[in-house]
C-alpha cells in the first residue's frame, strides 16, 4: 500500500504501518497489516472513512481482536481501532452511556461501583463494547440484547442513534454483522440500582468459575464453536475424541474442549485444520452442523 495512505491518515489521527495482527487478537496469531489508524475524534474517523471509501481502500474495525482469527496472510488495508481514544464513559441516572472503544471488563466494573446491576454477565468477556454489541456477546443467559437501549452508529457518512429493536439481537448476532461497513460508536445502557457488595460477589463468583473452568492460560478467542440449538458444542467435540487434540501449535483445551488455543506458535492454518477436522468428525458422528463463533478475517 502506498505511503500516501499512511501520511494522510496520520493526519486524521494517530496511524501505524506494518503491524503484525498477532499484536491485535488475544489468539496472538495473524500476518501483518499494512496500517493500523486510531482516531482520536468523531471528525477524525468520518474525514477517514471519506477518504478510505473515494480511495477503494479495504478496511476493518477491531476491537480487542478477542473474537477474531486473522489469516496468516499480509492485509492490504487499515485496521480502525477506537479502543486508545474513544472509552468515555457517562452516567445519567439508571443508565451508563460509553463510547464503543471502552474495555467490556472496564464497564462491568464501573458499573458495579456506581451501584448499577446488568453488566455482570460480561464482566470476564475480554473485549470492546463495540465487538460486545457487534456479536451480542453473552454469559449465564444473559447479553448485551438486555441491556442496551440505543447504539450510536456511523454509516453512509452520517450519525444515527438505533433502538434496541433495530439492532436486531439473537444468539451471537445483530444487524450489525449484515452491515460490516457501519461502526458502532457508543451505547446507552439501562441498568438497575443494586448493592455494589452484592454486584461485586457475583462478579468474583464468576470469575472463579471462569477460572476454573476456561483456559485463560493461553492465547486464545473463547469459544470457537456457537452451541447447536439445544446442544452444547463443547460435548459433541469432546464426544469425538477430540480433548487435548494437538495439531501444530494449536491445541483442543483439556480443560475446556470448546477452546482451541494457541499453545505454541500456532500459525492461522494449522488452526484452521484443527477447526475443519473438528467440524468433518462432528458432522460424521452426529448429523451436526458446527458454526464458528470466532470470525475469520483476512481469508481467500
Ligand atoms: C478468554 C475469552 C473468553 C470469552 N468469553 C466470551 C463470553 O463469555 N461470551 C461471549 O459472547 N464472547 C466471549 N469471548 C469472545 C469475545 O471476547 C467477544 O466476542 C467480544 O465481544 C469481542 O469483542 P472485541 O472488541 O474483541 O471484538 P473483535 O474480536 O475485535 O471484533 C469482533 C467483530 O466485531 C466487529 N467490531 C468490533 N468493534 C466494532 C465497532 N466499534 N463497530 C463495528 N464493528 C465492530 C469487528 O469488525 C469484528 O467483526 C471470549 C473471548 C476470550 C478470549
Amino acid at each position: 500500500m502506498d505511503n500516501r495512505i499512511y501520511e494522510i491518515l496520520s493526519g486524521l489521527g494517530e496511524a501505524q504501518k506494518d503491524v503484525p495482527l498477532s499484536t491485535m487478537t488475544t489468539l496472538r496469531i495473524g500476518g501483518v497489516s499494512a496500517v493500523v489508524f486510531y482516531p482520536e475524534t468523531l471528525v477524525g474517523l468520518d474525514l477517514a472513512i471519506r477518504f478510505l471509501n473515494r480511495e477503494n481502500i479495504p478496511f476493518k474495525l477491531i476491537g480487542k481482536g478477542s473474537d477474531i482469527l486473522a489469516s496468516d496472510e499480509r492485509y492490504e488495508g487499515v485496521i480502525i481501532r477506537l479502543d486508545k481514544h474513544f472509552h468515555t464513559v457517562y452516567f445519567c441516572e439508571n443508565e451508563m452511556i460509553s463510547e464503543a472503544g471502552s474495555s467490556i471488563v472496564g464497564l462491568a466494573n464501573q458499573a458495579m461501583k456506581q451501584g448499577l446491576s446488568g453488566l455482570e454477565f460480561a464482566s470476564g468477556i475480554p473485549g470492546t463494547l463495540g465487538g460486545g454489541i457487534f456479536m451480542n456477546a453473552g454469559a449465564y443467559k444473559s447479553s448485551f440484547a438486555a441491556i442496551v437501549k440505543e447504539v450510536l452508529v456511523y454509516r453512509n457518512g452520517g450519525f444515527d442513534w438505533l433502538s434496541n429493536e433495530e439492532c436486531e439481537f439473537s444468539y451471537r448476532e445483530t444487524v450489525f454483522g449484515k452491515h460490516p461497513d457501519w461502526i458502532i460508536v457508543a451505547a446507552r445502557m439501562e441498568l438497575e440500582p443494586k448493592d455494589p457488595a452484592e454486584i461485586s460477589k457475583l462478579m468474583e463468583d464468576r470469575r472463579q468459575r471462569r477460572i476454573a473452568s476456561q483456559p485463560l492460560e493461553y492465547p486464545s478467542c473463547g469459544s470457537v464453536f456457537r452451541n447447536p440449538e439445544g446442544m452444547n458444542a463443547w460435548q459433541l467435540i469432546d464426544g469425538i475424541g477430540y480433548r487435548g487434540k494437538k495439531h501444530g501449535g494449536a491445541t483442543v483445551s483439556s480443560k475446556h474442549c470448546n477452546f482451541i488455543v494457541n499453545e505454541d506458535h500456532a500459525t492461522a492454518a494449522e488452526y484452521m485444520e484443527l477447526v475443519n477436522e473438528i467440524i468433518d468428525k462432528v458432522k460424521e458422528k452426529y448429523d451436526v452442523d458446527l458454526v464458528t463463533e470466532m470470525e475469520k478475517f483476512n481469508w481467500k
